[in-house]
């Protein structure tokens, strides 16, 4: 199946908007260290409902953000949650960002780039758009370390690609970029349940849960263009 087939399906069932509830717990940490400065240019790749976009409109005051989802349904979902002129989501896809070389300051991708059907190839592009001194913000759930993660590809019909966190550096380096830093973002809102509770539908244990969430949250690599 296509992204644009399994993911116009997610928006036409409210799911962006739940990945947006779920994704904000960590996203809101790693946005608010991105270093966009007023006049910016930032760029979210597989921007689902668009939440990074007007987050990082409010709070930095960015020039421009563009928000880039291979499902027009998504695009779509997320022009219609804001009436700020100075967002745009356009529909297009990873492996061929629709950006002049060195015209874009920052990038952000929150739980996208493992589906980049070629994620060197993206990785390449990104570092192709971005200037000199551009960041890549690049926040993944689905990775090799976070063990309750992995049964996530059986759900998900487009094929994910789970690195760890060796393998985002260096493939941040392959292309390019150099990794200004990398690290866990524990997500502590999530509600975890009293122990006596467990098993849950979707966790045997208190423990599982608490690893998941508390432990491995949201992986965050950060690359920097040269
Ligand atoms: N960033 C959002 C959405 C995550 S879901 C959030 O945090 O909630 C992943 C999104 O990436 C989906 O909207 C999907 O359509 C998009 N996507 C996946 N593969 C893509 C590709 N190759 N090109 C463009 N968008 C892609």
């Amino acid at each position: 199946m296509s992204v644009r087939e399994e993911f116009d399906a997610w928006a036409e069932e409210g799911r962006d908007k739940g990945m947006e509830e779920r994704h904000w717990h960590t996203a809101k940490h790693a946005l608010a260290r991105m270093p966009v400065e007023s006049g910016d240019v930032v760029l979210d790749l597989g921007c689902g409902s668009g939440y990074a976009g007007r987050a990082l409109r409010d709070t930095y005051d960015a020039e421009r953000v563009y928000g880039l989802d291979g499902a027009p349904e998504m695009a779509r979902n997320a022009n219609r949650y804001t009436d700020d002129p100075q967002v745009g989501y356009v529909v297009g896809d990873f492996d061929a960002l629709p950006f002049a070389a060195g015209s874009i300051d920052h990038i952000w991708s929150m739980e996208a780039f493992y589906y980049a059907a070629d994620p060197l190839e993206t990785l390449r592009e990104i570092a192709r758009v971005l200037r000199p001194g551009g960041t890549f913000f690049c926040a993944v759930n689905y990775y090799e370390e976070n063990v309750h993660s992995h049964e996530w590809q059986k759900s998900i019909a487009v094929e994910m690609t789970r690195w760890d966190r060796h393998e985002y550096r260096e493939a941040f380096r392959e292309v390019g970029l150099h990794v200004a830093g990398q690290d866990n973002i524990p997500d502590r809102e999530i509600p975890i349940p009293a122990e006596a509770e467990f098993p849950l539908e979707e966790w045997e244990t208190r423990e599982a849960m608490v690893e998941r969430y508390r432990e491995y949250g949201t992986l965050l690599t950060v690359g920097v263009a040269p």
